[in-house]
Protein backbone atom coordinates (compact mmCIF):
# COMPACT_ATOMS: atom_id res chain seq x y z
CA UNK A 1 0.00 0.00 0.00
CA UNK A 2 1.15 3.55 -1.14
CA UNK A 3 1.57 5.66 2.17
CA UNK A 4 -0.87 8.22 1.34
CA UNK A 5 1.03 11.37 3.56
CA UNK A 6 4.03 10.28 1.86
CA UNK A 7 3.13 10.54 -1.44
CA UNK A 8 1.74 14.00 -0.73
CA UNK A 9 5.22 14.75 -0.19
CA UNK A 10 6.96 13.49 -2.69
CA UNK A 11 4.71 15.08 -5.15
CA UNK A 12 5.26 18.55 -3.36
CA UNK A 13 8.74 18.13 -3.55
CA UNK A 14 8.72 17.51 -7.47
CA UNK A 15 7.30 20.74 -8.46
CA UNK A 16 4.55 20.26 -10.53
CA UNK A 17 5.54 22.52 -12.88
CA UNK A 18 8.63 21.01 -13.74
CA UNK A 19 7.72 17.27 -14.30
CA UNK A 20 4.29 15.99 -15.62
CA UNK A 21 3.92 12.29 -15.62
CA UNK A 22 1.24 11.80 -18.21
CA UNK A 23 4.15 13.30 -20.78
CA UNK A 24 6.62 10.97 -19.36
CA UNK A 25 4.30 8.25 -19.87
CA UNK A 26 4.00 9.38 -23.52
CA UNK A 27 7.79 10.26 -23.98
CA UNK A 28 9.46 7.06 -22.46
CA UNK A 29 8.87 3.14 -24.07
CA UNK A 30 9.53 1.95 -20.99
CA UNK A 31 7.49 1.84 -17.58
CA UNK A 32 7.22 5.27 -15.89
CA UNK A 33 5.75 4.98 -12.55
CA UNK A 34 4.68 7.30 -10.30
CA UNK A 35 3.33 7.70 -6.51
CA UNK A 36 -0.25 5.98 -6.00
CA UNK A 37 0.83 3.40 -9.01
CA UNK A 38 0.28 0.12 -7.93
CA UNK A 39 4.08 -0.79 -8.76
CA UNK A 40 5.23 2.25 -6.93
CA UNK A 41 6.23 0.96 -3.39
CA UNK A 42 7.77 -2.57 -5.13
CA UNK A 43 9.46 -0.17 -7.45
CA UNK A 44 11.35 1.84 -4.94
CA UNK A 45 12.25 -0.90 -2.47
CA UNK A 46 16.28 -1.42 -2.40
CA UNK A 47 18.21 -4.44 -1.13
CA UNK A 48 18.61 -2.55 2.47
CA UNK A 49 15.68 -2.07 4.99
CA UNK A 50 15.73 1.04 6.87
CA UNK A 51 15.89 3.29 3.55
CA UNK A 52 12.22 4.52 2.66
CA UNK A 53 12.38 7.21 0.34
CA UNK A 54 9.63 8.34 -1.74
CA UNK A 55 11.00 9.65 -5.62
CA UNK A 56 8.63 12.01 -7.88
CA UNK A 57 9.26 9.54 -10.71
CA UNK A 58 10.85 5.48 -11.64
CA UNK A 59 11.58 5.46 -15.26
CA UNK A 60 12.37 2.02 -16.19
CA UNK A 61 14.26 2.94 -19.13
CA UNK A 62 15.03 0.96 -22.01
CA UNK A 63 17.91 1.78 -24.08
CA UNK A 64 20.60 4.29 -23.97
CA UNK A 65 19.04 7.01 -25.95
CA UNK A 66 15.77 7.14 -22.88
CA UNK A 67 19.03 7.25 -20.51
CA UNK A 68 20.08 10.36 -21.84
CA UNK A 69 16.57 11.53 -22.07
CA UNK A 70 16.43 11.02 -18.45
CA UNK A 71 19.56 12.81 -17.51
CA UNK A 72 18.70 15.61 -19.78
CA UNK A 73 15.53 15.70 -17.39
CA UNK A 74 17.28 16.01 -14.42
CA UNK A 75 19.65 18.50 -15.67
CA UNK A 76 16.66 20.56 -16.84
CA UNK A 77 14.31 20.18 -13.56
CA UNK A 78 17.53 20.38 -11.16
CA UNK A 79 15.58 17.42 -9.45
CA UNK A 80 17.63 14.81 -7.83
CA UNK A 81 18.79 12.06 -9.77
CA UNK A 82 19.17 8.22 -8.64
CA UNK A 83 20.13 5.33 -10.49
CA UNK A 84 19.51 2.16 -10.13
CA UNK A 85 21.02 -0.72 -11.83
CA UNK A 86 20.60 -3.77 -8.72
CA UNK A 87 19.88 -1.58 -5.88
CA UNK A 88 22.25 -2.95 -3.24
CA UNK A 89 23.42 0.11 -2.36
CA UNK A 90 25.00 -0.18 0.64
CA UNK A 91 24.44 3.50 1.58
CA UNK A 92 20.70 3.08 -0.46
CA UNK A 93 21.96 5.17 -2.93
CA UNK A 94 19.78 3.94 -5.74
CA UNK A 95 16.58 5.55 -4.74
CA UNK A 96 15.72 8.99 -3.72
CA UNK A 97 13.72 11.37 -1.59
CA UNK A 98 11.23 13.59 -3.64
CA UNK A 99 13.75 13.43 -7.45
CA UNK A 100 14.08 10.87 -10.46
CA UNK A 101 14.78 7.65 -10.10
CA UNK A 102 16.61 5.83 -13.64
CA UNK A 103 15.90 2.02 -13.15
CA UNK A 104 18.04 -0.56 -15.43
CA UNK A 105 16.75 -3.28 -14.30
CA UNK A 106 14.77 -3.45 -18.01
CA UNK A 107 17.92 -3.02 -19.84
CA UNK A 108 19.35 -7.11 -19.71
CA UNK A 109 21.18 -7.00 -23.17
CA UNK A 110 23.36 -9.58 -23.61
CA UNK A 111 26.19 -10.83 -25.96
CA UNK A 112 28.72 -13.28 -25.65
CA UNK A 113 31.13 -13.84 -28.41
CA UNK A 114 32.07 -17.35 -27.14
CA UNK A 115 35.38 -17.52 -29.86
CA UNK A 116 36.53 -13.93 -28.88
CA UNK A 117 35.87 -14.52 -25.08
CA UNK A 118 34.20 -11.33 -24.43
CA UNK A 119 30.92 -10.21 -23.74
CA UNK A 120 28.90 -6.70 -24.04
CA UNK A 121 26.09 -6.57 -20.89
CA UNK A 122 23.60 -3.95 -20.72
CA UNK A 123 23.48 -2.63 -16.86
CA UNK A 124 20.21 -3.77 -16.01
CA UNK A 125 21.53 -7.10 -15.48
CA UNK A 126 22.52 -9.04 -12.48
CA UNK A 127 25.88 -10.77 -11.75
CA UNK A 128 24.17 -14.04 -11.12
CA UNK A 129 22.58 -13.43 -15.13
CA UNK A 130 25.92 -12.78 -16.40
CA UNK A 131 27.62 -15.68 -14.63
CA UNK A 132 24.83 -18.43 -15.82
CA UNK A 133 24.58 -17.11 -19.40
CA UNK A 134 28.65 -17.18 -19.37
CA UNK A 135 29.01 -20.37 -17.54
CA UNK A 136 26.98 -21.89 -20.64
CA UNK A 137 30.20 -21.59 -22.72
CA UNK A 138 32.40 -22.42 -20.05
CA UNK A 139 33.41 -19.02 -19.68
CA UNK A 140 33.23 -16.74 -16.60
CA UNK A 141 33.70 -13.14 -15.43
CA UNK A 142 34.37 -12.37 -11.89
CA UNK A 143 32.08 -10.60 -9.80
CA UNK A 144 31.29 -11.00 -6.34
CA UNK A 145 29.27 -13.19 -3.61
CA UNK A 146 25.86 -12.41 -4.43
CA UNK A 147 23.55 -13.53 -7.36
CA UNK A 148 21.73 -10.75 -7.14
CA UNK A 149 23.25 -7.63 -7.03
CA UNK A 150 24.12 -5.49 -9.76
CA UNK A 151 26.73 -5.55 -12.48
CA UNK A 152 26.64 -1.71 -12.84
CA UNK A 153 27.14 -0.62 -9.32
CA UNK A 154 29.42 -3.91 -8.18
CA UNK A 155 31.94 -2.71 -11.47
CA UNK A 156 31.50 0.88 -11.41
CA UNK A 157 33.32 0.52 -7.68
CA UNK A 158 35.32 -2.56 -8.52
CA UNK A 159 34.44 -5.89 -7.79
CA UNK A 160 35.76 -8.17 -5.21
CA UNK A 161 34.90 -12.16 -5.86
CA UNK A 162 35.53 -15.96 -6.17
CA UNK A 163 37.92 -15.20 -9.13
CA UNK A 164 39.63 -12.08 -7.60
CA UNK A 165 43.01 -13.95 -6.87
CA UNK A 166 42.66 -15.48 -10.37
CA UNK A 167 41.65 -13.34 -12.68
CA UNK A 168 41.60 -9.82 -10.42
CA UNK A 169 38.86 -7.62 -9.72
CA UNK A 170 35.29 -7.33 -11.71
CA UNK A 171 37.27 -3.82 -13.65
CA UNK A 172 40.24 -6.23 -14.73
CA UNK A 173 38.16 -7.52 -17.17
CA UNK A 174 36.53 -4.50 -18.37
CA UNK A 175 37.48 -3.84 -21.76
CA UNK A 176 34.87 -1.43 -22.42
CA UNK A 177 31.76 0.90 -21.32
CA UNK A 178 29.15 2.86 -23.18
CA UNK A 179 28.72 5.61 -20.48
CA UNK A 180 26.18 8.60 -20.89
CA UNK A 181 27.49 11.39 -19.30
CA UNK A 182 25.66 14.71 -17.25
CA UNK A 183 25.54 16.69 -20.70
CA UNK A 184 23.92 13.86 -22.11
CA UNK A 185 26.41 12.05 -24.80
CA UNK A 186 26.62 8.44 -25.18
CA UNK A 187 29.89 7.68 -25.23
CA UNK A 188 32.00 4.99 -26.45
CA UNK A 189 34.48 4.93 -23.56
CA UNK A 190 37.95 2.02 -23.24
CA UNK A 191 41.65 2.82 -23.47
CA UNK A 192 41.90 4.61 -26.69
CA UNK A 193 38.78 6.85 -25.79
CA UNK A 194 38.36 9.05 -23.36
CA UNK A 195 40.99 7.15 -21.67
CA UNK A 196 40.57 9.72 -18.13
CA UNK A 197 36.93 8.65 -18.09
CA UNK A 198 37.89 4.78 -18.48
CA UNK A 199 40.32 5.28 -15.59
CA UNK A 200 37.68 7.23 -13.26
CA UNK A 201 35.09 4.26 -13.98
CA UNK A 202 37.04 1.39 -12.58
CA UNK A 203 36.43 2.40 -9.37
CA UNK A 204 34.92 5.72 -8.72
CA UNK A 205 31.47 4.21 -8.98
CA UNK A 206 29.00 6.18 -10.45
CA UNK A 207 30.28 9.88 -10.19
CA UNK A 208 31.27 10.25 -14.03
CA UNK A 209 27.68 9.19 -15.85
CA UNK A 210 25.52 6.21 -16.35
CA UNK A 211 27.27 3.38 -17.66
CA UNK A 212 24.26 1.47 -19.96
CA UNK A 213 26.73 -1.44 -21.12
CA UNK A 214 29.62 -3.22 -20.41
CA UNK A 215 32.38 -5.38 -22.20
CA UNK A 216 34.14 -7.48 -20.31
CA UNK A 217 37.06 -10.41 -21.10
CA UNK A 218 35.60 -13.50 -20.35
CA UNK A 219 37.68 -16.56 -19.25
CA UNK A 220 37.60 -20.12 -19.63
CA UNK A 221 36.23 -21.91 -16.22
CA UNK A 222 34.57 -24.54 -17.41
CA UNK A 223 34.63 -25.93 -13.68
CA UNK A 224 35.62 -25.32 -10.41
CA UNK A 225 36.26 -26.71 -6.97
CA UNK A 226 34.37 -25.10 -4.27
CA UNK A 227 31.20 -24.57 -2.27
CA UNK A 228 30.73 -23.96 1.68
CA UNK A 229 32.96 -25.79 4.57
CA UNK A 230 32.18 -24.35 7.85
CA UNK A 231 34.24 -25.04 10.96
CA UNK A 232 34.77 -24.10 14.53
CA UNK A 233 35.44 -21.00 15.28
CA UNK A 234 38.63 -19.83 17.97
CA UNK A 235 41.36 -17.68 17.18
CA UNK A 236 43.74 -20.74 16.03
CA UNK A 237 41.31 -21.75 13.52
CA UNK A 238 40.49 -18.15 12.39
CA UNK A 239 44.32 -17.27 11.86
CA UNK A 240 44.83 -20.56 10.64
CA UNK A 241 42.04 -20.03 7.89
CA UNK A 242 43.35 -16.70 6.72
CA UNK A 243 47.16 -18.25 6.85
CA UNK A 244 46.23 -21.16 4.77
CA UNK A 245 44.59 -18.43 2.35
CA UNK A 246 47.39 -16.12 1.84
CA UNK A 247 49.28 -19.44 1.37
CA UNK A 248 47.08 -20.91 -1.44
CA UNK A 249 47.64 -21.17 -4.85
CA UNK A 250 45.35 -17.94 -6.60
CA UNK A 251 43.28 -20.42 -8.16
CA UNK A 252 41.42 -20.40 -5.06
CA UNK A 253 39.60 -17.10 -3.84
CA UNK A 254 37.34 -17.33 -0.76
CA UNK A 255 35.35 -15.48 2.17
CA UNK A 256 35.43 -17.02 5.85
CA UNK A 257 32.19 -15.51 7.60
CA UNK A 258 32.61 -15.40 11.32
CA UNK A 259 29.54 -15.63 12.97
CA UNK A 260 27.47 -17.39 15.27
CA UNK A 261 25.56 -20.80 13.56
CA UNK A 262 22.42 -20.52 12.35
CA UNK A 263 20.12 -23.19 13.04
CA UNK A 264 20.69 -24.75 9.61
CA UNK A 265 19.25 -28.13 8.94
CA UNK A 266 23.05 -29.94 7.98
CA UNK A 267 24.60 -28.58 10.76
CA UNK A 268 25.02 -31.08 13.82
CA UNK A 269 22.05 -29.30 16.28
CA UNK A 270 25.28 -28.88 19.24
CA UNK A 271 26.94 -26.47 16.58
CA UNK A 272 23.74 -24.14 16.92
CA UNK A 273 24.38 -20.87 18.43
CA UNK A 274 27.99 -21.30 18.67
CA UNK A 275 30.58 -19.29 16.91
CA UNK A 276 31.97 -20.57 13.07
CA UNK A 277 33.64 -19.83 10.13
CA UNK A 278 31.06 -20.09 7.15
CA UNK A 279 33.15 -20.41 4.58
CA UNK A 280 32.72 -20.09 1.04
CA UNK A 281 35.52 -21.13 -1.35
CA UNK A 282 36.46 -21.79 -5.20
CA UNK A 283 39.18 -23.09 -6.46
CA UNK A 284 39.11 -21.80 -10.32
CA UNK A 285 41.23 -24.86 -12.18
CA UNK A 286 41.53 -28.56 -12.47
CA UNK A 287 40.10 -30.83 -10.10
CA UNK A 288 42.40 -32.70 -8.14
CA UNK A 289 44.74 -29.72 -7.69
CA UNK A 290 41.77 -28.33 -6.02
CA UNK A 291 40.96 -30.57 -3.89
CA UNK A 292 44.94 -30.53 -2.95
CA UNK A 293 44.59 -26.60 -2.59
CA UNK A 294 41.00 -27.27 -0.10
CA UNK A 295 42.87 -29.61 2.00
CA UNK A 296 44.49 -27.99 4.98
CA UNK A 297 41.39 -25.66 5.30
CA UNK A 298 39.33 -29.32 6.05
CA UNK A 299 42.62 -30.01 8.33
CA UNK A 300 41.86 -26.83 10.78
CA UNK A 301 39.24 -28.55 12.89
CA UNK A 302 36.79 -31.38 12.24
CA UNK A 303 34.19 -29.70 9.54
CA UNK A 304 31.11 -28.87 10.73
CA UNK A 305 30.12 -29.26 7.45
CA UNK A 306 31.80 -29.83 4.34
CA UNK A 307 30.04 -28.79 1.35
CA UNK A 308 33.13 -28.67 -0.90
CA UNK A 309 33.11 -30.35 -4.23
CA UNK A 310 33.64 -30.02 -8.23
CA UNK A 311 30.58 -27.72 -9.47
CA UNK A 312 29.93 -25.44 -12.03
CA UNK A 313 30.80 -22.01 -11.53
CA UNK A 314 27.10 -20.47 -10.86
CA UNK A 315 26.42 -23.09 -8.39
CA UNK A 316 28.66 -21.17 -6.08
CA UNK A 317 25.65 -17.95 -5.65
CA UNK A 318 23.09 -19.10 -2.77
CA UNK A 319 19.73 -19.21 -3.34
CA UNK A 320 18.49 -15.79 -1.85
CA UNK A 321 15.20 -15.06 -0.36
CA UNK A 322 13.03 -11.78 -2.76
CA UNK A 323 11.79 -10.01 -0.12
CA UNK A 324 14.92 -9.95 2.35
CA UNK A 325 15.57 -6.48 3.47
CA UNK A 326 17.90 -6.40 5.98
CA UNK A 327 18.78 -3.31 8.36
CA UNK A 328 22.49 -3.36 9.18
CA UNK A 329 24.70 -0.97 11.10
CA UNK A 330 28.63 -2.02 8.91
CA UNK A 331 32.08 -1.60 8.61
CA UNK A 332 34.74 -1.84 5.69
CA UNK A 333 38.33 -2.17 5.66
CA UNK A 334 41.90 -3.14 4.92
CA UNK A 335 43.98 -5.10 7.51
CA UNK A 336 47.97 -5.90 7.08
CA UNK A 337 47.78 -9.40 8.73
CA UNK A 338 45.08 -11.80 10.88
CA UNK A 339 47.03 -13.70 13.70
CA UNK A 340 46.22 -15.22 16.40
CA UNK A 341 45.87 -11.90 19.01
CA UNK A 342 43.24 -10.48 16.56
CA UNK A 343 41.65 -13.31 15.14
CA UNK A 344 40.93 -13.13 19.25
CA UNK A 345 40.06 -9.84 19.38
CA UNK A 346 36.97 -10.78 16.36
CA UNK A 347 35.65 -13.72 18.59
CA UNK A 348 35.43 -11.28 21.65
CA UNK A 349 33.79 -8.26 19.53
CA UNK A 350 31.53 -10.94 18.66
CA UNK A 351 30.44 -12.42 21.77
CA UNK A 352 29.56 -8.92 22.91
CA UNK A 353 26.98 -8.19 20.36
CA UNK A 354 23.46 -7.97 20.97
CA UNK A 355 22.40 -8.00 17.14
CA UNK A 356 20.27 -10.88 15.77
CA UNK A 357 23.21 -11.18 13.46
CA UNK A 358 26.62 -9.82 13.66
CA UNK A 359 28.75 -11.23 11.29
CA UNK A 360 33.19 -10.56 10.62
CA UNK A 361 34.14 -11.15 6.71
CA UNK A 362 37.53 -11.99 5.76
CA UNK A 363 38.32 -12.21 2.31
CA UNK A 364 42.30 -12.62 1.31
CA UNK A 365 43.20 -11.03 -1.70
CA UNK A 366 46.51 -10.55 -3.51
CA UNK A 367 47.06 -12.77 -6.55
CA UNK A 368 46.26 -11.31 -9.61
CA UNK A 369 43.95 -8.68 -8.38
CA UNK A 370 47.85 -7.05 -6.70
CA UNK A 371 49.89 -7.42 -9.61
CA UNK A 372 47.49 -4.43 -11.50
CA UNK A 373 49.22 -1.12 -11.07
CA UNK A 374 48.26 1.15 -7.90
CA UNK A 375 47.61 3.90 -10.43
CA UNK A 376 46.03 1.94 -13.32
CA UNK A 377 42.18 2.69 -12.47
CA UNK A 378 40.48 4.15 -9.79
CA UNK A 379 40.26 1.32 -7.40
CA UNK A 380 43.84 1.88 -5.91
CA UNK A 381 44.18 -0.46 -3.11
CA UNK A 382 46.15 -3.46 -5.43
CA UNK A 383 48.75 -3.61 -2.22
CA UNK A 384 45.85 -4.21 0.39
CA UNK A 385 46.17 -8.22 1.71
CA UNK A 386 43.28 -8.64 3.96
CA UNK A 387 39.04 -7.00 3.35
CA UNK A 388 37.74 -7.05 6.29
CA UNK A 389 33.63 -6.40 6.54
CA UNK A 390 32.03 -6.03 10.28
CA UNK A 391 28.45 -6.06 10.85
CA UNK A 392 25.22 -5.99 13.00
CA UNK A 393 21.98 -6.94 11.39
CA UNK A 394 19.10 -5.65 13.42
CA UNK A 395 15.26 -5.28 14.01
CA UNK A 396 14.23 -2.36 15.45
CA UNK A 397 14.95 1.20 14.36
CA UNK A 398 15.70 2.62 17.63
CA UNK A 399 19.10 0.32 18.30
CA UNK A 400 20.72 2.02 15.40
CA UNK A 401 22.34 3.56 17.77
CA UNK A 402 23.69 0.83 19.73
CA UNK A 403 24.50 -1.40 16.62
CA UNK A 404 26.64 1.33 15.01
CA UNK A 405 28.81 2.08 17.64
CA UNK A 406 29.28 -2.11 17.83
CA UNK A 407 30.50 -1.76 14.53
CA UNK A 408 32.63 1.37 15.27
CA UNK A 409 34.64 -0.30 18.17
CA UNK A 410 34.93 -3.49 16.34
CA UNK A 411 36.55 -1.29 13.81
CA UNK A 412 38.75 0.36 15.62
CA UNK A 413 40.07 -2.68 17.71
CA UNK A 414 41.00 -3.90 14.10
CA UNK A 415 42.42 -1.26 12.21
CA UNK A 416 46.01 -2.14 11.55
CA UNK A 417 48.57 0.81 9.22
CA UNK A 418 46.66 0.50 6.36
CA UNK A 419 43.55 3.06 6.60
CA UNK A 420 42.21 2.44 3.06
CA UNK A 421 38.42 0.70 2.48
CA UNK A 422 36.83 -0.42 -0.64
CA UNK A 423 33.74 2.16 -1.62
CA UNK A 424 31.41 -0.33 -2.60
CA UNK A 425 30.86 -1.88 1.22
CA UNK A 426 30.98 1.73 2.35
CA UNK A 427 27.56 3.03 4.26
CA UNK A 428 26.20 6.51 4.12
CA UNK A 429 29.67 8.10 6.62
CA UNK A 430 30.55 11.16 5.36
CA UNK A 431 33.59 12.31 3.16
CA UNK A 432 36.57 11.63 5.08
CA UNK A 433 35.48 7.99 4.65
CA UNK A 434 34.45 8.15 1.08
CA UNK A 435 38.32 9.85 0.72
CA UNK A 436 40.22 6.59 2.03
CA UNK A 437 38.49 4.98 -0.16
CA UNK A 438 40.57 7.00 -2.97
CA UNK A 439 44.25 7.07 -1.10
CA UNK A 440 47.03 9.18 -2.65
CA UNK A 441 46.42 11.26 -5.78
CA UNK A 442 43.76 8.96 -7.30
CA UNK A 443 41.12 11.57 -5.11
CA UNK A 444 43.00 14.42 -6.98
CA UNK A 445 42.59 12.83 -10.02
CA UNK A 446 39.26 11.38 -9.78
CA UNK A 447 37.95 14.88 -8.90
CA UNK A 448 39.84 16.82 -11.87
CA UNK A 449 37.91 14.03 -13.96
CA UNK A 450 34.86 14.77 -12.47
CA UNK A 451 35.10 18.39 -13.54
CA UNK A 452 35.60 17.69 -17.18
CA UNK A 453 32.50 15.33 -17.07
CA UNK A 454 30.33 16.07 -14.80
CA UNK A 455 31.31 19.83 -13.65
CA UNK A 456 27.63 20.60 -11.99
CA UNK A 457 27.78 17.05 -9.66
CA UNK A 458 24.83 16.13 -11.25
CA UNK A 459 25.64 12.43 -10.38
CA UNK A 460 25.68 13.30 -6.78
CA UNK A 461 23.74 10.54 -5.29
CA UNK A 462 26.39 8.26 -4.75
CA UNK A 463 29.75 8.15 -3.03
CA UNK A 464 30.38 11.38 -4.07
CA UNK A 465 33.51 13.55 -5.38
CA UNK A 466 32.71 16.64 -5.82
CA UNK A 467 34.19 18.77 -9.31
CA UNK A 468 37.84 19.87 -8.45
CA UNK A 469 37.45 23.82 -7.79
CA UNK A 470 33.85 23.47 -6.97
C1 LIG B 1 24.22 -8.75 -0.25
C2 LIG B 1 25.38 -7.98 -0.86
C3 LIG B 1 26.52 -8.65 -1.21
C4 LIG B 1 27.59 -7.98 -1.78
N1 LIG B 1 28.72 -8.66 -2.13
C5 LIG B 1 29.73 -8.03 -2.75
C6 LIG B 1 30.90 -8.74 -3.14
O1 LIG B 1 31.04 -9.93 -2.89
N2 LIG B 1 31.86 -8.05 -3.77
C7 LIG B 1 31.76 -6.73 -4.05
O2 LIG B 1 32.67 -6.19 -4.66
N3 LIG B 1 30.68 -6.03 -3.66
C8 LIG B 1 29.68 -6.64 -3.02
N4 LIG B 1 28.58 -5.93 -2.59
C9 LIG B 1 28.58 -4.47 -2.73
C10 LIG B 1 28.04 -4.09 -4.10
O3 LIG B 1 29.04 -4.25 -5.07
C11 LIG B 1 27.59 -2.62 -4.09
O4 LIG B 1 26.60 -2.43 -3.14
C12 LIG B 1 27.12 -2.19 -5.48
O5 LIG B 1 27.07 -0.80 -5.55
C13 LIG B 1 25.77 -2.76 -5.79
O6 LIG B 1 25.48 -2.61 -7.13
P1 LIG B 1 23.97 -2.54 -7.62
O7 LIG B 1 24.00 -2.20 -9.04
O8 LIG B 1 23.24 -3.75 -7.17
O9 LIG B 1 23.45 -1.36 -6.71
P2 LIG B 1 22.62 -0.01 -7.01
O10 LIG B 1 22.07 0.32 -5.65
O11 LIG B 1 21.70 -0.15 -8.13
O12 LIG B 1 23.74 0.98 -7.37
C14 LIG B 1 24.63 1.47 -6.40
C15 LIG B 1 25.18 2.78 -6.86
O13 LIG B 1 26.07 2.54 -7.95
C16 LIG B 1 25.87 3.51 -8.96
N5 LIG B 1 25.40 2.81 -10.16
C17 LIG B 1 24.82 1.60 -10.24
N6 LIG B 1 24.63 1.27 -11.53
C18 LIG B 1 25.08 2.30 -12.25
C19 LIG B 1 25.19 2.55 -13.63
N7 LIG B 1 24.79 1.66 -14.51
N8 LIG B 1 25.72 3.73 -14.04
C20 LIG B 1 26.14 4.64 -13.14
N9 LIG B 1 26.08 4.46 -11.82
C21 LIG B 1 25.57 3.30 -11.39
C22 LIG B 1 24.91 4.52 -8.44
O14 LIG B 1 25.62 5.56 -7.81
C23 LIG B 1 24.15 3.75 -7.40
O15 LIG B 1 23.66 4.55 -6.37
C24 LIG B 1 27.51 -6.58 -1.99
C25 LIG B 1 26.35 -5.89 -1.62
C26 LIG B 1 25.29 -6.58 -1.06
C27 LIG B 1 24.08 -5.83 -0.63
Amino acid sequence: MVNKINVQAAQQTATPATISIPKLRGEFSGQVIAPGDSEYDKARTVFYGGVDRHPAVIIKVKNAEEVSRVVTLARETGMELAVRSGGHSTAGHSVSEGGIVLDLSNMKNLQIDVEGRTAWAETGLTAGEVTTAAAAHGLAVGFGDTGSVGIGGITLGGGVGYLVRKYGLTIDSLLAAEIVTADGQILHVDAVNHPDLFWAIRGGGGNFGVATRFKFQLYEVPTVVGGMLILPATPETIAGFIAESEAAPEELSGIGNVMFAPPMPFLPQEAHGKLIIFAIMVYAGETEAGQRALAPFRALATPLADMLKPMSYPEIYLPEEGEYHPVAAARTMFVEFIDRPVAETIVNHLQSSTASMSVAQLRVLGGAMARVPVDATAFAHRKSRIMVNVAALYEKPEDKAKHEAWVNNFAKALQTSDNGLYVNFLSDEGEARIRAAYPGSTWERLAAVKARYDPTNLFRLNQNIAPAGA
